[in-house]
């Protein structure tokens, strides 16, 4: 902590001093926990749910599409190297257009290894990344974990002093809500949130098949939603594995994921074609009821979000742990820079900094994944021509394609 730090006045002496105090210990929280710690900050990271540093939870069909830039974060936090299980590159993405039970278009869009000098991004399994981030939250000297606990905050401009359930009291110089969509913080802090529901549900599963992907993904759009087959790495019983995110009307997606084994491999046919041979559902059926929402502020007195506490998008593009991770990399780099210079890492200028950096590309990302799935999630005749037009000529501009991909790599 910076010298001249002068604890909040009615902080107990006993008070445990640190630069950060982060909420929520999800993907977003940790990993901003390990990058701080890298950089010589003190961290407090505290999380309602048990973190244990060595369980490893049984395979469940969940994983996530990381871009190059959030691997790099990843890298430089020190829990890449940690993850107990490979990652499977995304080498090529094809984008296509259709209807369940038909042919997709053939106009489409590809992404292919010209396009990049690296791959598009990597899947890892969800357990595998919590495996990494309780390890990695454990092993760092600067980081004091607390779980399962709960905070009590309280923020005043000279400082936030935090109690918890299990009655350690806490003086810190900010505090970080990343504790998910509902954040109890950011409701405190009185700041709005603006909802976009799509009574919508995402079917997330993993399925077993025939033929190698070869690193390739498939992004299909259906009128009631897109369809994604993300690549995963095999396991010795499933040598070729993949993952699906796929959409589709609230009601229909609850049945949809409730069918028996073969019906429910037949709807996914009907959707993925049959370029990966049969296809076996393997782990568990995930239903997830799907909206954007995004906070009308990022920052208070000594408080700022970060992750879906701050912004939740459609999960159309995989793009949403890879915002919160490109908030991590805005806000470690600029606490780092404070830090070194000895300032005070809560102050109102570095928070204001802070919101600039990412709200509006935030904002922008959230605007683009909603016209996105407004523009295919339907099944207008004159609409689906002209965004299959819309693909083709994409795919033949070269420096167009490359831009896209550069962007969805988060580079
Ligand atoms: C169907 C679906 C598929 C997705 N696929 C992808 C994908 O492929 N790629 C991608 O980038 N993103 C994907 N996402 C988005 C991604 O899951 C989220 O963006 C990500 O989980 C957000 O992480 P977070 O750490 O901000 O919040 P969360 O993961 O919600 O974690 C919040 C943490 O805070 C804790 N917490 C909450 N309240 C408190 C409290 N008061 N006190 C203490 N602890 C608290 C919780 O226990 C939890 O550990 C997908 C989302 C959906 C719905």
């Amino acid at each position: 902590m910076s010298e001249h730090m002068t604890p909040p006045p009615s902080t107990p002496a006993d008070a445990m001093e640190v630069d950060v105090c982060i909420v929520g210990a999800g993907p977003v929280g940790a990993t901003l926990a390990c990058r701080l710690a890298v950089e010589g900050l003190r961290v407090v990271i505290i999380d309602r749910a048990a973190l244990p540093p060595m369980e490893h939870p049984a395979f469940d069909g969940r994983a996530y599409a990381i871009a190059a830039g959030s691997r790099r974060l990843l890298e430089a936090a020190g829990v890449w190297g940690n993850l107990p299980m490979p990652s499977c590159d995304i080498r090529e993405i094809r984008v296509t257009d259709g209807r369940p039970g038909e042919r997709p278009s053939p106009l489409f869009l590809e992404f292919g290894r010209e396009d990049a000098t690296e791959p598009f991004g990597s899947m890892i399994e969800a357990r595998a990344l919590r495996v990494a981030l309780n390890a990695t939250l454990h092993a760092k000297p600067g980081v004091t974990v607390l779980a399962p606990d709960e905070a009590t905050v309280v923020r005043r401009a000279e400082g936030a002093l935090v109690t918890t359930r299990s009655g350690r009291t806490i003086s810190a110089r900010l505090v970080v809500a990343a504790e998910g969509r509902r954040s109890p913080l950011r409701t405190q802090a009185g700041i709005v949130v603006t909802r976009l529901p799509y009574h919508q549900c995402g079917i997330v599963c993993a399925v077993a098949h025939e033929r190698p992907h070869e690193g390739r993904a498939l992004e299909h759009f259906l009128p009631a939603g897109p369809f994604a087959q993300l690549p995963m790495a095999g396991t010795a019983e499933h040598p070729n594995l993949s993952a699906l995110v796929w959409t589709d009307e609230e009601k229909l997606a609850h049945r949809l994921a409730e069918l028996p084994a073969e019906a429910f491999t037949h709807e996914i046919h009907r959707r993925m074609g049959d370029w990966l041979g049969a296809v076996t559902p393997v782990g568990r059926r995930w239903v997830y009821p799907l909206s954007a929402q995004y906070a009308q502020r990022y920052i208070d007195t000594r408080l700022v979000l970060v992750g879906d506490s701050a912004h939740g998008i459609h999960p159309i593009a995989g793009q949403g742990l890879n915002l919160g991770f490109r908030d991590v990399i805005a806000l470690s780099d600029l606490l780092a820079g404070v830090q070194a210079r000895g300032g005070d890492v809560g102050a109102p200028d570095v928070l204001r900094d802070y919101q600039a950096r990412c709200r509006p590309a935030n904002m922008l990302m959230l605007a683009a994944t909603d016209a996105l799935e407004r523009l295919f999630g339907n099944d207008n005749p004159v609409l689906r021509l002209a965004r299959d037009i819309g693909l083709a000529g994409v795919n033949r501009i070269t420096p167009l394609r490359r831009a896209f991909a550069r962007h969805a790599m988060g580079l």
